[in-house]
């Protein structure tokens, strides 16, 4: 299974017990899982017979699952499960199913329980060991900007972009996904995602820190060879007894230590030379070997 579907597995088996944070997710799965919303996508809800139905999509058989089951904790909702369908006083409606701040989304648990229904609805996310993307698809755009500012309210930043006919609401950084998953009550994804991204930090890390040290060694020895080849040139052209002592010295350490760094064969001169000072007399002889060549 992917990631994402075992984050939604795991958010089907949370029940929240009071029945404000129930509303509040089945305001969410009302909202997000209405297929004929689709159609008619200006109106709240489709009036009834002094009732409001709705169709759940047949697509996401588990979400209707748990619609029903959040359904079944309160008698005011009828349900036909066959056909995927909710029904439910205009009253009740009005008063549990909208996403009002002051009345559904006034507590942070039903916020919450409303993001987890919207995740089961319409949300997805990446495979961590891939790459960091968790997102909500919204056929509205009033509804990604209430999502945007609900997970806002948990100080996580997400943003939207129009994707073919989507409002898409997503977020990119391992740390906020991880208090979106957190705050949806996912927790035992929550670890297994930490665990990936613990193990992904650390193997780039490594690999930075191989990188580096590879580029610079790689530096040193070149460096080195080309010390070497203007240090044989000067030797078969004037013969190193003709350099001043200064350079002579640290022309036969650097034929004799082509490994060392610079700061190993200024410690194997007498009296020891710092790194700048073996670096000035190496370039006098690349010089002079530069002049050799001409
Ligand atoms: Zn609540």
């Amino acid at each position: 299974m992917s990631f994402s579907g075992e984050v939604k597995e795991e958010l089907l088996k949370q029940y929240a017990s009071s029945e404000h944070c129930i509303y509040a997710e089945l305001a969410a799965i009302v909202m997000f899982g209405d297929r004929r919303r689709t159609k008619y996508g200006n109106k709240d809800f489709l009036p009834g017979n002094g009732e409001v139905e709705v169709l759940l999509s047949t697509e996401n058989d588990f979400v209707r699952q748990k619609a029903f089951t959040l359904c079944k904790k309160n008698i005011n909702i009828k349900v036909d499960k066959d056909e995927g369908i909710l029904a439910f006083s205009t009253g009740f409606a009005r008063e549990h199913l909208m996403p009002d701040p002051d009345g559904t989304l006034k507590r942070q648990c039903c916020k919450r329980a409303f993001l987890r229904g919207a995740y089961l609805c319409i949300g997805s996310m990446s495979d961590p060991g891939k790459s960091y993307h968790l997102e909500f698809d919204c056929i509205r755009e009033e509804r990604a900007r209430l999502l945007q500012g609900l997970i806002a309210e948990f100080d996580i930043p997400a943003k939207i972009a129009l994707r073919k006919k989507y409002y898409v609401v997503y977020m990119k950084e391992g740390s906020a996904i991880c208090d979106m998953l957190n705050i949806m009550g996912a927790h035992v994804s929550l670890m297994g995602f930490e665990n990936q991204r613990i193990v992904k930090e650390v193997r780039n890390s490594v690999n930075r820190k191989v990188n580096c040290e590879t580029a610079n060694i790689t530096k040193t020895v070149n460096a080195a060879a080309a010390q070497v080849r203007d240090i044989m040139l000067i030797q078969e052209k004037y013969g190193l007894d003709e350099l001043p002592e200064n350079l002579r010295e640290i022309a036969r350490l650097r034929l004799e230590y082509q490994e060392a760094t610079l700061q190993e064969l200024g410690d194997l001169l007498t009296p020891p030379v710092g790194k700048s000072g073996v670096n000035h007399r190496l370039r006098k002889l690349s010089e002079i070997a530069e002049r050799a060549r001409k």
